[in-house]
């Protein structure tokens, strides 16, 4: 029987990390998980992996750019095993690393799936078939998510994928329906497009990335219609058949769409992509043994401090709510750790930054425009296109955006949009401001580097003013 003080299910973003705090703070720490090493779906089959390929998808669409610069690479030859041993380093580098981490820290690392047997004990089945008992003071739970998948989309079939089967790319298909205009749609999407398939993105609600600010959304819209082959808005895949010569797809306008958007009724695609969403993991044999609750959506409930319905249990990440975001995880998974150890804290970002990693990149973070209107909350709002931004222009990518979300009354920063290459990197200037409550003025003052795509935030801020630098917009009144 082992006995420790912290047990943490689940080894991703946010279970390791609260592992490797626990450690640090001189607690006895267990990790469980299935995979040799801790990362989690981010690490093996999500962020990192998809990072990877769409570092590779920007170097070609660089290459192909530059004729346009006088630079003509001719056209490029890919090397489908190599690209996907890339991949598999990378992931293997990240996660030993962790494996590292946890031998340095002596975190217990225990692979294989625990079972909860009360609000003090689990079983673990190990992953070399035998059974250990474990004793604990509290437990984090963090199983994470896993891919929705509606009856309809489901189709038993290796050439209807999911995003981790389509992250072991396992060809380049001549034509490729991605269903759901999200972050995975678009970001895999993007990584097929640009290796060579003819890839069509069917999105149900009237825009891509729903939730996100239009203006910004708008940006990226316009370069996925000449990156992709077509993008079908107000329409749904009703169904779905396997047939020798690929995957029939039938669509359907929906009824309230303006623009059923020329879907046609039927295709024939040679591979299929489902994104249309997660759901928390919280099928946790044994859960029933104890008082936690799961909402109606499938989300563990926890209170600020991540604390479940039984005092021993606490739960973190993707299995507790949305953004399922790794950073996010982290965070939470720190805090619950803090908690345990005592500290007086709780939950409570201003802010949580989100990336969609396409070309051009999409970043928010904080309050964004369309919340703020459904919120009915004044605010105002300070855009610098990045049309007037000499380093975009050094880019040839004049093609992106930095807007602020302001309070009106007090120039606070209350959010933060980008859209453009390396939109992903920017925002945590604009996290840390509003973390910090920074106002206008202090990013005004603030002097940015020349020339770099990080001075569209202070000339942002000098919009809202009426004075920046590089755009004529006198404030009004
Ligand atoms: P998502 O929620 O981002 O997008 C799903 C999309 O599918 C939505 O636009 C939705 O309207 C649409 N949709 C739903 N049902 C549909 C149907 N039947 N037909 C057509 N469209 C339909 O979900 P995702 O892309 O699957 O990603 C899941 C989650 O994983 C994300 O919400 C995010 O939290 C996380 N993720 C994050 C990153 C990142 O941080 N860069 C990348 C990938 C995934």
């Amino acid at each position: 029987m082992i006995s420790v003080q912290v047990v943490v299910v689940g080894a991703g973003p946010g279970g390791y990390a609260a592992a490797f705090l626990a450690a640090d703070l001189g607690l006895s720490t267990a990790l469980i998980d299935p995979e040799l090493n801790p990362g989690g779906v981010c690490v093996y089959r999500g962020c990192i992996p998809s990072k990877a390929l769409l570092h590779v998808a920007k170097l070609l669409e660089e290459t192909r750019h530059a004729k346009e610069w006088g630079v003509d690479f001719g056209d490029a030859k890919i090397d489908l095993a190599k690209l996907r041993g890339f991949k598999d380093k990378v992931v293997k580098k990240n996660t030993s690393g962790t494996g590292q981490l946890v031998k340095y820290r002596k975190v217990q690392y225990l692979q294989g799936l625990a079972e909860i047997v009360d609000a003090h004990r689990l079983t673990v089945k190990l992953a070399d078939g035998k059974e250990e008992q474990l004793q604990f003071e509290h437990a984090i739970l963090a199983t994470g998510s896993l891919p929705a998948i509606p009856p309809t989309l489901k189709v038993d079939d290796p050439r209807v994928m999911d995003s981790t089967t389509a992250l072991d790319l396992p060809d380049i298909p001549k034509s490729l329906l991605v269903v759901g205009g999200g972050y995975i749609g678009l970001e895999l999407g993007t990584v097929y497009a640009t290796l060579g398939s003819a890839v069509t993105v069917v999105e149900m609600t009237p825009g891509l990335l729903p939730g996100a600010d239009r203006d910004l959304v708008d940006v990226l819209a316009k370069r996925v219609t000449q990156t992709m082959k077509s993008v079908l808005l107000n329409t749904k895949v009703t169904q779905m058949k396997a047939e020798s010569k690929g995957i029939r797809v039938t669509f359907e306008r929906e009824p309230h769409g303006e623009s059923g958007d020329n879907a046609p009724k039927e295709q024939v695609f040679d591979r299929v992509l489902v994104a249309v969403g997660r759901r928390p993991n919280s099928k946790i044999p044994g859960l029933e043994k104890t008082h936690v609750q799961v909402d109606q959506r499938g989300f563990i409930m926890v209170d600020e401090q991540r604390r479940t319905h039984e005092p021993t249990i606490f739960a973190i990440g993707d299995v507790v709510g949305e953004p399922m975001l790794a950073h996010k995880a982290s965070h939470e998974g720190r805090v619950a750790v803090e908690v345990i150890a005592g500290e007086n804290v709780a939950f409570a970002p201003r802010a949580i930054p989100a990336v969609v990693f396409t070309d051009p990149e999409l970043a928010w973070a904080g309050l964004t425009e369309t919340q703020a209107a459904h919120e009915n909350r004044k605010v105002t709002i300070a855009k610098f296109p990045w049309g007037a931004s000499g380093r975009a222009a050094t880019l040839d990518r004049t093609d992106g955006l930095t807007k602020l979300i302001l309070d009106p009354e007090t120039e606070r920063l209350l959010g933060v949009g980008l859209v453009g290459p390396g939109a992903g990197e920017l925002i945590g200037e604009g996290v840390l401001a509003i973390e910090m409550a920074a106002t206008a003025t202090d990013l005004k003052l603030t002097i940015h580097p020349h020339p770099t795509l990080s001075e569209t935030l202070m000339e942002s801020a000098e919009v809202f003013f009426g004075q920046a630098t590089h755009v004529y917009r006198p404030k009004r009144g």
